[in-house]
């Protein structure tokens, strides 16, 4: 059975890095499919022997302070409602934000099904982020590296059961 998996967060916690790494270079971006935008990319991701789309919420990084909550809001609920399974990115470097919590909101509120994963957490400057994010009350979360492909393996038993 296939499934749709969301990457979810702020701008900057390595979502398109992530995404990337999971599809690869079969990036399936249809700009004329519908319900799908310039802001959603959508790809055909592999993961060990787990195929399914996974979803990129993109675009936010031009947005406008002013603009950039509502926009944030307005299209990762989007992106939740496409997605079966919704993978919530944090920086673990930079511990958890107070615009990570609206999203951690978000997700609670509308997702089926959330992974939490504390992102570039390669080396130990991230350990504090790491433990911070479980009080986001979003279970234990996936110690990843999107840029050094590092807790693939983990993320992979977080979605297999799911799968
Ligand atoms: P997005 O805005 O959430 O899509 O984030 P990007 O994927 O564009 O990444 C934002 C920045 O974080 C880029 O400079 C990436 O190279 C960097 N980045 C992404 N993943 C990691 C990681 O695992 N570790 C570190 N140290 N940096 C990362
Ligand atoms: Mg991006």
């Amino acid at each position: 059975m296939s499934f749709t998996l969301a990457i979810v967060g702020r701008p900057n916690v390595g979502k398109s890095t992530l995404f990337n790494r999971l599809v690869g270079k079969r990036l399936a971006l249809v700009d004329d499919q519908p319900g799908v935008t310039r802001d959603l990319r959508e790809g055909e991701a592999r993961l060990g022997d787990l195929r399914f789309t996974v979803i990129d919420t993109a675009g936010l990084e031009e947005a406008t302070d002013d603009s950039l909550q509502g926009r944030m809001r307005k299209l990762t609920e989007r992106a939740v409602d496409m997605a079966d399974i919704c993978l919530f990115l944090i920086d673990a470097r930079a511990g958890v934000t107070p615009t990570d919590e609206v999203f951690a909101d978000i997700l609670r509120k509308r997702a089926r099904h959330v992974i939490l994963a504390a992102n570039k957490a390669e080396g130990s400057a991230a350990d504090a982020g790491v433990y911070e994010s479980y009080g986001l009350g979003l279970g234990e979360p996936v110690r990843l590296s999107a840029e050094h492909g590092e807790g693939m393996n983990e993320l992979y038993s977080h979605l297999m059961p799911l799968a």
